[in-house]
């Protein structure tokens, strides 16, 4: 059985990319489909030099995307994230999370004996990436649907939590820094955590500040 491919967001480009994973001992190797290993990652469970840079590498892994049918075009819809391809300097083609802008829905093109072709226009809202901020118009073949982040990875999980024990003593972190135990403060972490759970808290703030109302900074200073 092959191994299960995840995404994986390079720290190089910020781009996704599919990958698999191998776990010996406390060495995480990440080995990019496409590639040839000498582009593998290495990474040693005692790198990591604390627990927040643990969790921004945690951040970087989701289950792998899926191509959109040309005929299931009709679920991509307005306010979606996807993860979009396209290309960029040298032609390279790269993946990175744009928001769904809007949809021209078309007929589709249905020649006997093969499968019908999308012909809508997916204007998209690039989130980072070198086309961050910008509007491209896109169509169906460049879009993959973003799965529902659920369980990580076994291997992942297996390697974070060695990486995590490192900074735990009795189960708790080994360092507090000072002005984090108010309750105000832990109140405003709670909610933040509780936002981040949501799902690209992130984005919608930057994409709200860029293009809409500031709708979700008016709701974090209502509640600090
Ligand atoms: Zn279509």
């Amino acid at each position: 059985m092959s191994p299960e491919q995840i995404d994986f967001r390079a720290e190089g480009d910020d781009a996704w990319y599919s990958a698999t994973v191998e776990l010996d001992g406390d060495v995480l190797r990440l080995k990019y489909c496409d590639f040839s290993e000498k582009h593998d990652q290495i990474l040693k469970a005692g790198d990591f030099k604390s627990l927040s840079e643990i969790e921004l590498f945690e951040d970087r892994f989701r289950p792998a995307s899926v191509q959109a049918q040309d005929s299931e075009c009709s679920k991509v819809l307005e306010g979606d994230v996807v993860c979009a391809s396209s290309t960029f300097e040298n032609d390279d083609l790269r993946f990175y999370d744009a928001l769904v802008d809007g949809v021209e829905y078309h007929e589709h093109a249905r020649k006997q004996g093969e499968e019908e072709e999308c012909l809508c226009t997916f204007i998209l809202y690039w989130l980072h990436g070198p086309k961050a901020g910008n509007l491209t118009a896109t169509t169906i073949g460049q879009i993959c649907q973003i799965q529902p982040s659920g369980q990580i990875d076994p291997k992942v999980a297996s390697f974070l939590k060695l990486a995590r024990e490192r900074f735990l003593v009795n189960g708790s972190p080994a360092l507090i820094s000072k002005g984090n135990g108010s309750p105000n403060m832990q109140h405003k972490k709670r909610f933040l955590q509780c936002l981040k759970q949501t799902g690209y808290f992130q984005y919608e703030v930057f994409y709200f500040l860029s293009k809409k109302k500031p709708v979700f900074v008016n709701l974090i200073n209502e509640t600090t």
